[in-house]
């Protein structure tokens, strides 16, 4: 979990883990101390004037109650993220400080440990943050060897040992805990990402149908028109053209909406690349755009929706061709790969995608152009997936991009 988030959801969690942390803190810090140093002397048969607090002694109280109100303050500041850290830290000065004062210089053996690094360590994940865990593991084990080293003592690696193994307890419940919110994190993504595009779809549905009408009407007049003025007008060509692609985003933000009934039937892959490219051809020669199709045949039939796949290729020659603007190359090549799958890739010479951009393919309205609708790669991936097959993107910026189609020659249903 990131701590630079501010969502107050997120803020509140803190804080009740803080608090749950405190509480733990406190009663076992206190109760281990109250009962080892107060308790158990008064029923030790031994005459002997009890485990005393050695070292700070009883100022060690001190900065455990400063402790608590720092973290009241940070609490209601609104800011606990810092708490967890101000403790081990200051736990970590305060053991060092309290141990050396005790045995530097003595004889007496090192007796270690306090019931509060187990909790330390034990409880880590509850802040489900590995940078916690880390400074908690790493302070404390590193503290005991170098408390160890310092005094020239042996014993103190023993309950860095203890630690240890407890640390290695501690991060496998905080891995489980991050894989787990992990993936719910990602279903709740998925989930969001499919209702927007039922939203979306839905809408478009809706608008899609009221557009479709008026617009065949709307050629259907321009082209009679055409008819009785065929001389004299260059406009008509180029308004049936808009028309109809306006037609083809309607279909395109359609096909978001209802997916369409599959109609698989068998068709030959080299008459939908030809009509692509003849479709696309204009607009090619008007870039200065050559297209070159090497079909290392023979090549057998798909079975495909054969209207979907048109539309599929039209969209990826189109941006094949519009990502050159001051003309190039595209190499269409069509082969069949291990009598199994129908590949088709197309490769342009354009400016290519950016690492960045290329995670963006895949949401409906993501485009880089001044007149895209972002939903041409969003549309055509889906009825690829439709036809069970693959569509991936290779992409160098300034060198150019590489749409590989992969497709089951025979469609099990
Ligand atoms: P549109 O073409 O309307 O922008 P698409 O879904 O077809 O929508 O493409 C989305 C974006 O992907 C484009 O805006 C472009 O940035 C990028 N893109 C797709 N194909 C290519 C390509 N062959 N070369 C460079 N960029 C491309
Ligand atoms: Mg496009």
């Amino acid at each position: 979990m990131k701590e630079s988030s501010n969502s107050p959801k997120l803020i509140f969690e803190e804080k009740k883990a803080i608090k749950l942390f405190l509480w733990l803190f406190n009663v076992i810090f206190f109760s281990f101390d109250i009962f080892y140093y107060y308790i158990l002397p008064l029923y030790s048969h031994k005459n002997f004037n009890g485990n005393q607090r050695d070292g700070l002694g009883g100022w060690l109280y001190l900065p455990i109650i400063g402790l608590l109100l720092i973290a009241f303050y940070f609490l209601k500041k609104g800011n606990p993220y810092l708490i967890k850290y101000i403790y081990i830290f200051s736990y970590l000065c305060i053991d060092i400080v309290d141990n050396l004062v005790r045995y530097l210089g003595t004889t007496e053996q090192f007796a270690s440990g306090n019931v509060v690094e187990i909790l330390f360590i034990l409880f880590s994940p509850i802040f489900v943050n590995k940078k916690y865990f880390w400074t908690v593991a790493v302070g404390l084990i590193s503290k005991d060897v170098i408390i160890g080293l310092v005094l020239h003592d042996f014993y103190p690696f023993f309950p860095a040992l203890v630690l240890l193994i407890l640390s290695i307890i501690a991060y496998i419940l905080l891995t489980r805990f991050n894989s787990y919110i992990n993936s719910l994190t990602h279903v709740y993504e998925e989930l969001y990402q499919k209702e927007k595009l039922a939203v979306v779809g839905q809408m478009a549905t809706a608008i899609g149908h009221e557009i479709r009408n008026p617009l065949s009407s709307l050629k259907g007049f321009t082209q009679l028109q055409q008819e009785r003025n065929p001389v004299g007008n260059e406009y008509y060509p180029i308004m049936i053209q808009e028309i109809d692609r306006i037609n083809s985003i309607v279909d395109d933000l359609m096909y978001l909406g209802i997916p369409k009934e599959m109609k698989f039937e068998k068709a030959g892959i080299e008459e939908v690349i030809a009509y692509t490219l003849s479709i696309t051809q204009q607009q090619a020669e008007r870039q200065g755009v050559a297209v070159e199709t090497t079909m290392v045949g023979p090549l057998p039939p798909l079975d495909c929706d054969e209207k979907q796949l048109k539309q599929v290729f039209l969209n990826l020659i189109k941006n094949a061709i519009e990502s050159m603007p001051e003309g190039g190359r595209i190499q269409v090549l069509v082969k069949v790969i291990e009598g199994q799958n129908m590949n088709v890739s197309i490769q342009d010479e354009g400016y290519g995608i950016s690492d960045e951009n290329i995670l963006n393919l895949g949401e409906p309205f993501f485009t880089t152009k001044k007149d895209g609708t972002g939903l041409g790669l969003m549309v055509s991936n889906q009825i690829i997936k439709d036809h069970s097959g693959e569509l991936k993107i290779e992409s160098e910026i300034g060198k150019g991009t590489k749409v590989n189609v992969s497709l089951p020659i025979s469609h099990k249903n």
